[in-house]
């Protein structure tokens, strides 16, 4: 380790450009809510100070890194709105943006290293270390692997290489303190002798083939694509030292960083799948708006320091700041996420909010493509409208429409006790339906509209014993929807029409026939 090197000023640095963040995620699962926020944060931050956002892809680990994970990752990203300046699918000035097409560029760094003695080949195998680890846990000191192939001469391990696979491994040098800013934390401190040892930098399969790991590959791709701002995850605080240690052997420059509050479930315990959906694929299937998400995202550890809570991604823009980010955990509250999700969806145009609905019916297998219900009453746009409209005061999720609402489309399925209200004998049930029935079919198909509806049937349900309105109301409702709730049947008779009101009426007299 060349100490000196320390001292001096590292290179390239204080000529560095703008603002620069990157998102970098690894494709190795589902993109779920802390890769949104982180994602999120880093798009802000870029935006704010007129920078630039990078999504840099990556999958050293090669095994468990996936294709539709990646492209899980782009489309969530795109479907947020967080729309990259650099990065996979565009490229830019600093391509490949992904890890995987970059071995050249590890390896020239890695050879800088070799040479200036700062890292070394390690044939240690995993069962031994398997088994030192588990001394070490088993006499209850931290785990750390000092490694004596540190002294090996580098032509000896040239040699051993070409029949033995090896992990080129950091000479970790002892009981140095590695003290970093960080933006959100403040001064954060570690001594080295607490990172674990010689730390892996990448395997050497053989003296051809070469896999980068994520501490050495993180630390040469925010040098060479410019990184100003490393925005993430709390997890890799411990992280951060070795990532220093590697800038400091290579002489370069270390971008600023900031490590984002973890998300915890409402338990306090780290937000996890026990907690609910995490991946972002399911909160769209079950009819988030991007821009509620968006909005919500925003405060798991940001707040504007006032009490405004509604927020677009351009009004983001314009407010975030690093600053302003706490450093305790952030809890996801469904219910906060719902509210949001319910404003959204109240402030879509009706026309928008159909249009975004409509997918869901189909996927419930309600409506096909052209919208005509399938065995229902004809159906159509304006059909779909009136009862998107019916449905939007109470909306939370797009989703749930066809779980509310399926009865506008397919006869309904009940059991004859539902027609029944309080304490109401079958027969006297048949009399209310078919009072309905009569005042209903009294009426022309052109005033079948929910004001005349409701003075027609008001005016009959009057006259139930105790004037309770529930003895006409409730039958008619339920065998309009075959629902314990719903909206008033009103509203239901005008978007049903009257044929097809008729008809579900005289489905349920004879249910009790
Ligand atoms: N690839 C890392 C991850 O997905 C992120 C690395 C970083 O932001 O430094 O957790």
């Amino acid at each position: 380790m060349n100490f000196l090197k320390f001292l001096f000023s590292a290179r390239g640095g204080g000529k560095r450009g703008g603002i620069r963040t990157r998102f970098a995620p690894s494709p190795t699962g589902l993109f779920h809510v802390g890769s949104a926020r982180t994602a999120l944060f880093n798009f802000l931050f870029a935006r704010r100070y007129g920078g630039k956002f990078i999504l840099r892809i990556e999958d050293t680990d090669l095994e468990r890194s996936k294709s539709e994970y990646e492209k899980d990752f782009s489309e969530s990203i795109k479907w947020l709105g967080l729309n990259w300046d650099e990065g996979v699918e565009i490229g830019g000035p600093y391509a490949p943006y992904r890890q995987s097409q970059r071995l050249d560029i590890y390896k020239k760094y890695i050879k800088e290293l070799f040479k200036d003695g700062d890292v070394f080949y390690c044939f240690h195998s995993k069962e031994f270390l398997d088994k030192e680890y588990e001394e070490q846990i088993n006499v209850k000191t931290n785990p750390a692997h000092h490694c004596e192939f540190r002294k090996l001469p580098f032509d000896a391990a040239q040699k051993r290489l070409k029949h033995e696979n090896a992990i080129i491994r950091f000479k970790t040098p002892p009981n140095l303190e590695i003290v970093f800013e960080d933006l959100i934390r403040g001064r954060i401190s570690f001594n080295s002798d607490t990172l674990g040892g010689d730390f892996s930098l990448a395997k050497a399969l053989n003296p051809k083939e070469f896999s980068p790991l994520y501490n050495f590959a993180v630390v040469i791709d925010d040098f060479e694509m410019k990184i100003s701002h490393v925005i993430r995850g709390e997890e890799h605080i411990s992280n951060t030292p070795k990532q220093i240690l590697i800038q400091r052997a290579l002489n370069i420059p270390a971008p600023k960083y900031a490590h984002l509050p973890l998300i915890l479930g409402p338990d306090k315990s780290k937000l996890s799948k026990r907690h609910g959906a995490t991946s972002m694929i399911d909160y769209r299937n079950m009819g988030y708006l991007p821009e509620a998400l968006v909005n919500y995202f925003a405060f798991l550890g940001w707040n504007p320091g006032n009490e405004r809570e509604v927020f677009s991604l351009d009004e983001l823009t314009k407010s975030f700041s690093l600053e302003k980010v706490q450093k305790s955990g952030a809890i996801f509250n469904m219910e906060k996420l719902d509210w949001f999700n319910g404003y959204y969806l109240r402030r879509l145009s009706l026309d928008e909010l159909t249009k975004r609905i409509i997918p869901f019916l189909e996927k419930d297998g309600l409506i096909r493509k052209d919208f005509s219900a399938q065995g229902g009453p004809a159906s159509d746009w304006e059909y779909i409208k009136k009862i998107v409209l019916l449905e939007q005061p109470r909306l939370k999720r797009l989703c749930e429409v066809g779980d509310k609402a399926a009865y506008f489309f397919e006869t309904p399925q009940y059991r004859p006790e539902l027609l029944v209200w309080r304490g109401m004998l079958f027969k006297e049930v048949v009399t209310s339906l078919n009072i309905s029935y009569e005042a209903l079919g009294k009426v022309n198909e052109s005033d079948f509209n929910k004001e005349n509806l409701e003075a027609v049937l008001l005016k009959e349900a009057e006259r139930g014993r105790g004037k309770d309105k529930g003895r006409l109301l409730w039958p008619l409702r339920a065998a309009l929807t075959g629902l314990e709730a719903s909206p008033g049947p009103f509203e239901i008779l005008e978007i049903l029409g009257k044929n097809e009101s008729l008809k579900r009426v005289e489905t349920a007299i004879k249910k009790l026939a």
